[in-house]
């Protein structure tokens, strides 16, 4: 199967998603069969388009997509000296997603078939909250429109607010009280028939964060996401010894590498790699078998773009040590909806096996027919 063209894709206009204009890079590779394998990364197109068409695509072309792992470890070696993570890293990751992709194709089977089929019927999956209702301020009723759609649990971000005040250097007693209020809410009316994770995006110093975890104790978080940056994984190490509820760590780190420093260390509790930047679905595999030796679950970080909810989905699939998997109803009752074929919606709260072959899901005409396309060809 070999590769005769590399393409990128993007529109320079963005997305607007819950979090406003969001621009994904998805790469095409075809092939001389005409088979085309789709991946994606984000969120900077310009450097992932350079490092794609630049550097990785002399290294592709003419060579024989089936042999992924061989091609993997090319284009590490090639990116080595300037670096593994970044644009770089990201870069990798879209260009084995398409690999995967035609794999599946090429076999007529679903991508999950490839990875040594599913281990499950449905996927279990928890709401990312970025919706139409607010969690700060309608925490129970958010929580109720969820719980009526059959979903059990749900992430909300309610201490970044005050981080964005105190620039995560502080937070008083007040404040503990003020971002813990939306978890009391839903506890207080569902008991525990919902779980809840709250994610903190990094915005922390480690004092603050050993206060807040130990006010929510009480309250039972399903995790505690990313609660320091992810720079010093000793100071994430004293955060877990100093509080009872997991930690959930997490979706900036790449490679089998960068996991195996996080791993070794022991702070992480729920093991959360993101397949378009760690590395695509290869290392995301390999990352999800360090953690099972460590008997850690994996719980994919799924609120990117559109190719990613099915990449996740298919690597969830499989996994015998999936925790659970993120997905945001938003996305995909919504803001998928002009971009790609299908969007993989939660059914009974459940994300179902996503179909074949390979990824099962395409770019939508109308992406090919708007303004603001940008399409580059290397080939
Ligand atoms: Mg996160």
């Amino acid at each position: 199967m070999k590769i005769t063209a590399i393409e990128t894709i993007h529109l320079s206009r963005g997305i607007t998603v819950h979090v406003g204009p969001v621009q994904w890079t998805w790469v095409r590779i075809h092939t001389e069969e005409g088979l085309v394998g789709l991946g994606e990364t984000y969120p900077d197109p310009a450097s992932e388009k350079a490092v794609i068409l630049g550097r990785l695509a002399p290294l592709l072309l003419g060579k024989d997509a089936r042999r992924i792992d061989r091609l993997w470890a090319d284009m590490f070696q090639a990116i080595a000296h300037s670096g593994w993570a970044g644009a770089e890293m990201r870069a990798i990751s879209a260009v084995d997603i398409a690999l995967w992709d035609l794999a599946g194709k090429s076999a007529g089977k679903p991508l999950y078939e490839l990875l040594g089929g599913a281990s499950r019927d449905a996927i279990r999956t928890y709401n990312t909250c970025y919706d139409n209702l607010s969690f700060l301020t309608e925490p129970v009723e958010l929580a109720r429109s969820l719980y009526e759609s059959g979903i059990r649990a749900m992430k909300i971000w309610p201490f970044d607010p005050i981080a964005m005040r105190t620039r995560g250097q502080y937070i008083t007693a007040g404040e503990i009280r003020e971002g813990s209020d939306p978890l009391r809410r839903i506890r207080d009316e569902f008991g525990d028939r919902m779980d809840v994770a709250i994610e903190f995006h990094g915005y922390w110093n480690l004092t603050s964060a050993q206060q807040i975890a130990r006010a929510l104790e009480p309250l039972e978080p399903m995790w505690l996401e990313e609660m320091l940056p992810q720079d010093n994984l000793a100071a994430y190490r004293e955060l877990a010894m100093s509080t009872r509820l997991p930690l959930c760590i997490s979706e900036r780190l790449m490679t089998r590498w960068g996991f195996r420093e996080l791993l070794e260390n022991r702070a992480a509790r729920f093991i959360m790699p993101d397949i378009c930047w760690c590395g695509g679905i290869s290392e995301a595999k390999k990352i999800a078998a360090m953690a099972e030796a460590c008997y850690l679950p994996v719980c994919p970080h799924n609120c990117g773009g559109p190719v990613l909810h099915y990449a996740a989905a298919h690597l969830a699939a499989n996994l015998t040590n999936l925790g659970i998997l993120e997905s945001v109803r938003k996305h995909y009752l919504e803001e998928y909806k002009s971009i790609v074929s299908n969007t993989l919606p939660a059914v009974n709260g459940e994300i179902p096996l996503p179909p074949g072959p390979g990824l099962g899901v395409e770019l939508a005409p109308a992406v090919f027919e708007r303004p603001d396309v940008k399409i580059d060809l290397v080939g």
